[in-house]
């Protein structure tokens, strides 16, 4: 029996067509189906529903809802769900949907494409060919398909603007990848789906990103708590490092702590995880309560906060979900 595959579709390049003011969704999802060979479409049999038309730039929390609800409504219906979206924020989405729908049966896979798919060069119909193999495969959770790699979305980031080669999975082995054999899952790297499948789709949007730059001055904490936010997350240096020499960091952590606010600490480095307990300039951090990021992709740690603070206003419960891995998202 063919596989039944929801394709959603959202916009982004893939679907984009030349307008006057530059590339902007054009193709709805019919026609994107259209696009693809029959013999794809003999192989799986596939449902089109188009739920945005935006680039992703445009997507933010509530169309990330829109999504989650989509695919939690039709989760028992199909054997997979495909998510064709713009690649500029799909990693964020990817990750969101992560925790939004942890214990979800059935593989959920994003992709898009560098190039539109109107274009003869296009790299939409190797990823969309990736993408449904693996919302066929069985394999349960939400993915991202790029450039035959198939990653967690919890640990997507894209690193490349250009290049077909633009997403990468950090910290993390592929969940599967496409070869001379066809579609090769790699089991261990799919972390299981437990417990029953709960729409967890509240979002708390008052969550910051700061990436520290030498001499940021500290005052920015106090423009963030009269702003209401509820969540930092920090990009530090290296391995884990704040700076207190001059300009004091460490004494606007413990103001944000006092306040109520969830302060998470990663690094701006790409690979390999913090650990703020090796130097003076983290463990100072440490002292504060800061929540540590470790191997989380930046992407991760600001949708898990957002998650986070969506599902309780416990501080307690918001560190015991941050300092554990509920998709896959840390080691
Ligand atoms: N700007 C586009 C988007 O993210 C880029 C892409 O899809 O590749 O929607």
């Amino acid at each position: 029996m063919r596989a039944r595959i929801l394709l959603l579709t959202t916009g982004g390049t893939i679907a984009s067509l030349p307008t006057e003011e530059g590339l902007a969704p054009g193709l709805d999802g019919e026609e994107l189906a259209r696009m693809l060979p029959q013999g794809i479409l003999e192989h799986y049999d596939v449902t089109v529903r188009d739920i945005l038309h935006l680039d992703s730039s445009n997507i933010q929390p509530e169309e990330w809802q829109t999504i989650a609800r989509h695919v939690f409504d039709n989760r028992t219906e199909y054997d997979g769900i495909v998510i064709t979206h713009g690649t500029d924020t799909m990693a964020y989405t990817a990750s969101v949907l992560s925790f939004m729908l942890r214990g979800i049966a059935i593989p959920v896979v994003l992709t898009g494409a560098q190039l539109p798919m109107a274009h003869p060069l296009s790299d939409g119909m190797e990823n969309l060919r990736t993408a449904l193999a693996m919302a066929a495969s069985g394999a349960a959770g939400v993915f991202l398909a790029f450039d035959r790699k198939v990653m967690l979305g919890c640990r997507a980031v894209k690193i490349r603007t250009t290049d077909f080669d633009a997403f990468e999975s950090v910290n993390w082995p592929l969940a599967a990848s496409v070869d001379g054999k066809g579609l090769q899952l790699h089991p261990e790297a799919i972390p299981r789906q437990t417990g029953e499948c709960a729409l967890r789709d509240r979002l708390c949007d008052k969550v910051f990103l700061i990436k520290l730059t030498p001499g940021l001055d500290p005052e920015i904490f106090d423009m963030l708590l009269q702003m209401h936010y509820r969540g930092i997350v920090i990009e530090a240096f290296g391995a884990g490092g704040l700076h207190f020499v001059r300009r004091d960091l460490i004494a606007k952590l413990q103001a944000a702590a006092r306040a109520g606010i969830t302060v998470v600490v990663c690094s701006q480095c790409l690979y390999e995880p913090s650990d703020f307990s090796v130097y003076e300039v983290g463990q100072k951090a440490l002292e504060q309560g800061v929540i540590q990021g470790r191997d989380m992709t930046t992407e991760a740690a600001v949708t898990k906060l957002m998650w986070a603070l969506g599902q309780t206003d416990d501080t307690e419960i918001v560190r015991d979900y941050m300092e554990r891995s509920l998709a896959g998202e840390m080691a």
